[in-house]
């Protein structure tokens, strides 16, 4: 059974009537709160495991969130994820390492894609960029790669299956620093190619650290440190060769360089071989001597919050009907500021309203918690969260919004209508609360009408959570019928007929009254554009995925 570590106490004792806010800052230092972005495949839930073992959360890898020992299910919900062989739910794993506590916060691994996937990074304070040594960088790891250039997330690189034949090492730095304009900055570099992983020479202080295969790498220590001396009459041309690379590196820049990490221009990176936990420790090194701690966050009118000012939170994941018995509605909050404490009522800032966190707990795939209390940087889910929406700003004290999250340009279009007319009371609640989780988004038009909204997504597995929650959770069965287009851009009033009147194309409104143009692919959006220069067809995000 998977146990997780209890928070540990605080760093520093709130002095009677005193030290509050110190002992928030020393909460909020030791804090690490990051993401692995990856395409399915390239290992995370093994690191995620491997970590987990490393931080001596559990005893044994496998045992936290390994695909083969999933449990019995709870609900319909489960037996969905289930039968798909996927991961819908998404939390945090938090562990502590060294004096530190890193919250692992989890992205979904299936192969489609949802917004949810992208709705995490907006909570994480750095990212792990896992790749296959033999893939290189792959499409959905791009994809999230946007979105941490976007925000600005710093970014660690780590080269996975380094045992298994794969690329050139330098072919792989040319590769990260071409497609993600990166400055590829290599903590370690391996000895021997890929598919003979030696080891790594640790270019922090010239060491060797000699890769121990374990068997099936459910132990801890597959590493041992050697001299260069030591190294090079054990590995001997593997050895020289890696120095020489290592030397080629240097000369060409490629040393850390903190600010540029922070600043989202380079990113450190690792070699690892995560089912054999080597490379590991070295993650876990980096994460906390080199990732951010949570800092003070922008607010919505430009100013911005600091880290000892009162509790406060987002919302950035809603999830309901995980079990079928409650229909349980669980929001997921990263603080930002102030201290969390169970029972404490908070404020909804979109609504004005008190929210009263008498439930609050640690969710990580099955494994729940209850929590007491909580630091900036750490993942509350908060459960009979019926009244809290995806990107909601909850706070004590002073008030405070945090700006809305950004919705990701969707690639899907379907047009729902309910397949019993009459129900269409249900039909519509059951839309309403689907768009407030931010499971689908919905747009409207006139020529459409309310009774066919159109469902737009990411992933076209979001549109699977929506039928079958519609059919089950809101008793109004639905029938989707597709539409054409993949490619959504933001227009508005004054551009929006002309744009209607182009072939092939449409415009709708978001629940905010935003207007979206629909184009059935990139070529037809680039051909009006020239046509039309005059007319406001931008991007959905800064960061746009071509
Ligand atoms: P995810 O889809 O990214 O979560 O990937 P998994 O962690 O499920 O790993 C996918 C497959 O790659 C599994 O069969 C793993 O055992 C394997 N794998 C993961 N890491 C390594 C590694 O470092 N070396 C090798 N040889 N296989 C690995």
């Amino acid at each position: 059974t998977a146990t997780r570590a209890t928070t540990p106490a605080p760093a520093a004792d709130p002095a009677p009537g005193g030290n509050a806010a110190g002992a928030v800052l020393a909460e909020a230092a030791r804090r690490r709160t990051f993401a692995v972005i990856s395409h399915p495949d390239a290992g995370k839930s093994t690191l995620t495991e491997a970590l987990a073992l490393h931080a001596r959360v559990i005893g044994q890898a496998g045992a936290v969130h390994g695909k083969a020992g999933r449990r019995g299910t709870v609900s319909d919900w489960m037996d969905m994820e289930k039968a798909r062989g996927i991961s819908i739910t998404s939390a945090a794993l938090q562990f502590q390492y060294r004096d530190a506590v890193v919250n692992l916060l989890d992205t979904p691994g299936h192969a489609d894609f949802s917004e949810d996937t992208y709705r995490v990074l907006t909570a994480v304070d750095a990212a792990v960029m896992l790749i296959d040594a033999a893939k290189g960088l792959e499409a959905q790891t791009m994809k999230l790669f946007a979105v941490c250039r976007h925000r600005g997330i710093p970014v660690i690189t780590v080269v996975n299956k380094w045992d298994r034949p794969g690329k050139d090492a330098l072919e792989l730095m040319d590769e990260v620093a071409e497609r993600t304009g990166l400055t590829p900055t290599p903590l370690t570099w391996p000895v021997g190619i890929s598919g003979d992983f030696r080891g790594v020479l640790d270019r922090r202080d010239g060491t060797y650290r000699r890769f121990t295969r374990t068997a099936g790498g459910a132990t801890i220590a597959p590493e041992e440190t050697l001299t260069p001396e030591a190294a090079e009459a054990r590995e001997g041309i593997d050895w020289t060769r890696a120095q020489e690379e290592v030397e080629l590196l240097a000369a060409s820049g490629a040393d850390h360089d903190q600010e540029t990490f922070l600043a989202g221009y380079s990113t450190p990176v690792l070699f690892a071989s995560a089912v054999s936990n080597f490379g590991v420790a070295a993650l876990l090194d980096t994460l906390v001597d080199l990732a951010p701690a949570p800092a003070d966050r922008p607010d919505a009118d430009g100013g911005s919050r600091a880290l000892a000012d009162p509790f406060s939170a987002f919302v950035f994941k809603v999830q309901s009907g995980m079990d079928a018995a409650h229909r349980d509605r669980l929001a997921y909050v990263r603080i930002c500021s102030g201290v969390f404490e169970r029972g404490m009522v908070v404020t909804n800032s979109s609504t004005g309203r008190p929210f009263a966190t008498k439930y609050a707990q640690h969710v990580f795939g099955r494994e729940r918690e209850s929590i007491d209390t909580a630091w900036p940087g750490d993942v509350v889910g908060l459960v009979n969260a019926a009244a809290l929406g995806v990107g909601d700003t909850l706070f004590t004290g002073s008030p405070v919004s945090y700006p809305p999250l950004s919705t990701f340009a969707p690639e899907h279009f379907a047009v729902a209508r309910a397949m019993d007319t009459g129900r269409h009371k249900q039909f519509r609640r059951g839309i309403d609360q689907l768009e407030s989780e931010g499971v689908v988004q919905v747009l409207r038009s006139d020529r459409r009408g309310d009774q066919a909204p159109v469902l737009a997504v990411v992933g076209p597995m979001q549109f699977e959570v929506a039928t079958h929650r519609m059919e089950h959770e809101f008793h109004s069965p639905v029938a989707l019928e597709p539409l054409p287009y993949t490619v959504a851009v933001r227009t508005d009033a004054t551009s929006a007929a002309a744009v209607a009147a182009s072939r092939g194309t449409e415009v709708l409104a978001r629940g905010n009254g935003e207007l979206l143009a629909l184009f059935r692919d990139k070529w037809d959006l680039r051909s009006l554009r020239q046509r039309s220069p005059e007319l406001t067809l931008e991007p959905m995000v800064a960061a746009q995925l071509d």
